[in-house]
């Protein structure tokens, strides 16, 4: 009897991401991938590497390549690159703006990439053009006047969950020739994907929801031209400048991603259900949510998002510092932590850690919403609620 190989249909996301990229390792069977310590590889008498692509780890890693391969095709992508954390992604990209360029970035977004332009742009000369990317005239005049070599924007924004179109910020900066780059953090690629919407590259702090566990640092850029100046600078940079993830990290994101599919279904199930029972509270003074009706952004988010919002939101008390303070600290459920993107529901009073010169309002409590049972989520943020 023939047996005849049929070509695989395309898989669907969740089946791809439940196999870990798919493949098993050839040596031993083993339906999980090794994780690869070696720094370095031998060569054979004749001076030939042993094995293709297995020269020095800093690059030549079986376990990144994998990781890579399998975020590349979540985001519709051409390649992607591992960094050892987000921000170690994020100065990549900055990098990638000569000394006398011009970088255009979204004003409001998470504190700490806006004091990292900031800082590295003042000490690079490098002009920082910080507008409201929202307001989309604004923008277009900004983009028009400053010809930005860069230009980097967050949707949905942290802390204020504010949507940005993506498509138009693309279409808008062709003609100028800059850089668009997405941090999509807060969402993950099987809600939102920046690069079929027009923009050359899309960040994630894979310490977030890819890796959902609280337990890894790590960033992830992919691209859609891999033959960019911008792609190739920073597939240099990374080589490079060397801020890799190590083989365990990349090992431990993989092992996140099988669970994504699911994750992301229930994060985003329960996040809708806790803003809407939270939106109108007599004590909150705003829910910041994009997937409220209500939201400034929810039409922009229903037609750049697919099958829910995301797990980060803002909740605005009435009240005192003091009051959004002794709410926070009256919870059981939610840990008081920064991050987001894990399994457990974590809360922050954000302007404690970023101070006030980060202008966020002081009775700001932001929530990740973690895959708890909906009802003990909204129980324990109900009784913290009765103490003010
Ligand atoms: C956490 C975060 C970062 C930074 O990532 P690290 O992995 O902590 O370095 C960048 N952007 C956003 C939106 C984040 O939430």
């Amino acid at each position: 009897m023939t047996s005849q190989k049929k070509t695989p249909k395309a898989l669907h996301t969740n089946s791809l991401l439940a196999h870990g990229g798919g493949g098993y390792d050839k040596a031993t069977g083993a339906v999980v991938p090794p994780i690869p310590m070696a720094t370095t590889f031998v060569r054979d008498e004749a001076y030939e590497l042993v094995s293709e692509g297995h020269l020095y780890s800093r690059d030549h890693n079986d376990v990144f390549r994998k990781v890579e391969g399998l975020i590349a095709t979540l985001e519709d992508g051409a390649e992607s690159r591992l960094f050892a954390s987000g921000m170690a992604a994020i100065a990549a990209i900055v990098r990638t703006v000569k000394p006398g360029g011009t970088i255009l970035l979204q004003a409001g977004i998470y504190w700490g990439t806006t004091v990292f332009f900031r800082k590295t742009c003042e000490r690079s000369n490098i002009a920082l053009v910080e507008v409201d990317a929202t307001d989309l005239q604004v923008l277009a005049d900004q983009i028009a006047t400053t010809k930005p070599d860069l230009i980097f924007i967050e949707v949905p924004s942290n802390p204020f969950l504010k949507v940005v179109d993506i498509a138009k910020v693309s279409e808008i900066s062709k003609s100028f020739g800059s850089v668009v780059c997405v941090d999509a953090t807060a969402v993950t690629p099987l809600i939102m994907k920046p690069l079929q919407l027009g923009a050359d590259l899309v960040m994630h702090s894979a310490t977030k929801a890819l890796n959902g566990h609280s337990d890894v640092l790590g960033g992830v850029i992919t691209c859609t031209d891999p033959t960019s100046p911008a792609w190739e600078f920073i597939r240099a940079e990374r080589h490079g400048a060397g801020a890799v993830m190590g083989s365990f990290e990349a090992w431990l994101l993989l092992r996140g991603l099988r669970t994504l599919g699911l994750r992301v279904e229930r994060m985003n199930a329960n996040s809708q259900a806790f803003a809407e029972h939270f939106d109108g509270h007599p004590k909150m003074e705003a829910v910041l949510y994009p997937g409220l009706e209500s939201a400034e952004g929810h039409e922009l988010a229903k037609a750049q998002m697919s099958g829910g919002y995301g797990s980060l939101m803002s909740l605005i008390l009435k009240g005192s510092k003091d009051d959004a303070l002794k709410v926070a600290g009256a919870l059981n459920l939610f840990q008081r932590a920064t991050s987001l993107g894990g399994v457990e529901s974590l809360i922050e009073h954000r302007e404690t850690i970023e101070g006030p010169e980060s202008g966020i309002p002081v009775t700001l409590l932001r929530l990740s919403i973690g895959i708890e049972h909906l009802d003990d989520l909204i129980g324990d943020m109900e009784q913290a609620l009765e103490i003010i």
